[in-house]
């Protein structure tokens, strides 16, 4: 076996928004297939139609795309083994339900949602199995012609696995090792209904996985109790010896670390659990994602793949490049990872160090635009180089450096409180005068001269540069006053000490 080529997947069913902790199984296998040199697929798994919800496919591969975790085959790309779209292998399916009724590893079961809902209130914790399918109306309970005649006169009927009792169950887990589970605790689960004449999810993702030459199935955690049964079903087709190993990852956990992360706490604590912006097709309501919140997809693949395995060092920050070498599925930690979403904000705030002030330039540009304020590139590249390590997200570099593209309109009141003096105007206007004597506006110049003023007149530096930043700047923040100014130019500088004056008195 382990000379088969290495081919994963990824299989989302399209019911919906693909939440944060889809997108980080889609990572693990694209990781994984690319340290194997080994292909990745995407299949998408849609046959429970009555839970399809339009524009979730499209959003799927949007966010996979803006991820950058790229597939080489599937749904949109193509391949050897397609179709990738489960809905339109129908007749595969068929064809492989047919082979287990054949070999007497399933059975056709004609009992209606009614006469099941009577039976559980008859029995305690029925189960469908070995122990009562001999009470239900199947294939095995009633007579051959009966069967027939029932199908050729048109009922419904599934179709359902035929279970062995009392047999251990091993899942060869990367991560959980040998999971051991007991037959008779499984229920004949349906595999097939003829009503809509398609399979459910067990058998179309056994037999798909099976026919793409799949040799690992890398998913989470919550589908863990489904592999037995998976098992199973590759054991009843005759497929054991192309059995891919399984690694269910660990579940995402509320950032308190107890229980499931879920949508809801996104909403309570103020963070994305979806990569792109979802707009309900029924409800109309939205639903944030981490690109329209400014996240940098490097950062969100940084933080991501550090949910739930780490590289053995203490390495925090690690390009694509280096995740691909250093995953480990048997690194990945069995209990489930807290989602430290602050630590997603740290990310990000990395990667916008790690960017070049260009990058982020382009990135600020629509910001500024939103603001009616065209600036130069040259300008905007200056100020991101100034700003950004003050900020977590592009668009704060608007509150950090709006004032290096518009004129305070106003004074900050605490600051003006506490930093504008009794003769504070009278200083702005004289520092205007020596600024206006300066013909290179460099930094160095303008605070030699500056300096050397205060010193000259025995004025307090603190005051005047206090001063001096809020005249200019509106508010007691920013970078080194004599960059911002080199920035906004003499004739700019003036025109706000003058203003200030004016305003503050
Ligand atoms: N369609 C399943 C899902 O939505 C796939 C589970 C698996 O990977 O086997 O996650």
């Amino acid at each position: 076996m382990s000379e088969r080529k290495v081919r994963v997947r990824f299989a989302p069913s399209p019911t919906g928004p693909l939440h944060i902790g889809g997108v980080r199984t889609a990572l693990y296998n694209y990781l994984f297939a690319r340290q194997h040199g080994g292909d990745f697929i995407l299949r998408i798994e849609d046959t429970d139609s009555g839970r399809f919800v339009p524009g979730a496919e499209e959003y799927i591969i949007e966010s996979l795309n803006w991820l950058n975790i790229h597939f080489n085959e599937g749904v949109g790309i193509g391949g050897e083994h397609g179709p990738y779209k489960q809905s339109e292998r129908r007749e595969i399916y068929k064809k492989y339900v047919q082979v287990l009724l054949d070999n007497e590893k399933a059975y056709i079961a004609f009992d209606t949602p009614q006469e099941l809902e009577a039976k559980r209130a008859e029995i305690n914790n029925f189960q469908y199995d070995a122990s009562t399918r001999m009470q239900m109306r199947n294939s095995l309970s009633m007579p051959t012609d009966e069967v027939k005649a029932l199908i050729e006169s048109g009922h419904q009927y599934v179709v359902r696995i035929k279970i062995e009792p009392n047999e251990d169950v091993h899942v060869n887990d990367l991560i959980r090792g040998d999971v051991v589970i007991n037959s008779s605790v499984l229920d004949d689960k349906v595999l097939y209904k003829s009503a809509d004449e398609l399979p459910t999810y067990h058998l179309a993702n056994i037999v798909d996985d099976h026919l793409m030459l799949v040799t690992h199935v890398i998913r989470g955690e919550e589908w863990l109790p489904s592999a037995p049964l998976h098992v199973l079903l590759y054991r009843a087709f005759g497929w054991e010896d192309t059995m891919p190993a399984f690694a269910h990852l660990p579940l995402l956990l509320k950032p308190e670390g107890n229980g499931k992360l879920s949508k809801r706490d996104g909403d309570r604590l103020g963070f994305p659990v979806f990569p792109l912006q979802w707009t309900d097709p029924n409800t109309g309501n939205i639903s944030s994602g981490y690109r329209e919140t400014g996240y940098l997809p490097e950062a969100v693949i940084n933080f991501l793949a550090l949910l739930g395995w780490n590289p053995g060092n203490d390495q925090d920050i690690l390009s694509i490049e280096e995740m691909i070498k250093l995953f480990d599925l048997t690194r990945c930690s069995k209990s489930g990872a807290k989602f430290d979403y602050k630590k997603g904000v740290w990310f990000n705030h990395q990667y916008i160090q790690q960017k070049s002030n260009e990058d982020i330039a382009a990135m600020f540009q629509p910001v500024l635009k939103s603001h009616g304020v065209d600036a130069p590139a040259e300008k905007v590249v200056t100020v991101v180089g100034l700003t950004k390590e003050r900020v977590n997200f592009v668009q704060e570099l608007w509150d950090a450096a709006s004032f290096f593209f518009v004129a305070p309109e106003s004074y900050d009141e605490k600051t003006t409180k506490k930093r504008w003096k009794e003769d504070s105007a009278k200083c702005m206007l004289e520092l205007a005068e020596v600024l206006n004597t300066i013909d290179d506006f460099s930094p160095t110049t303008q605070e030699k001269v500056v300096m050397d003023w205060i010193a000259e007149k025995e004025y307090h530096t603190g005051n005047i540069m206090n001063a001096f930043r809020l005249a200019v700047v509106g508010e007691g923040k920013g970078p080194h006053m004599f960059d911002i100014t080199w920035i906004l130019g003499k004739e700019e500088t003036i025109t706000r000490l003058k203003r200030a004056a004016e305003v503050l008195k």
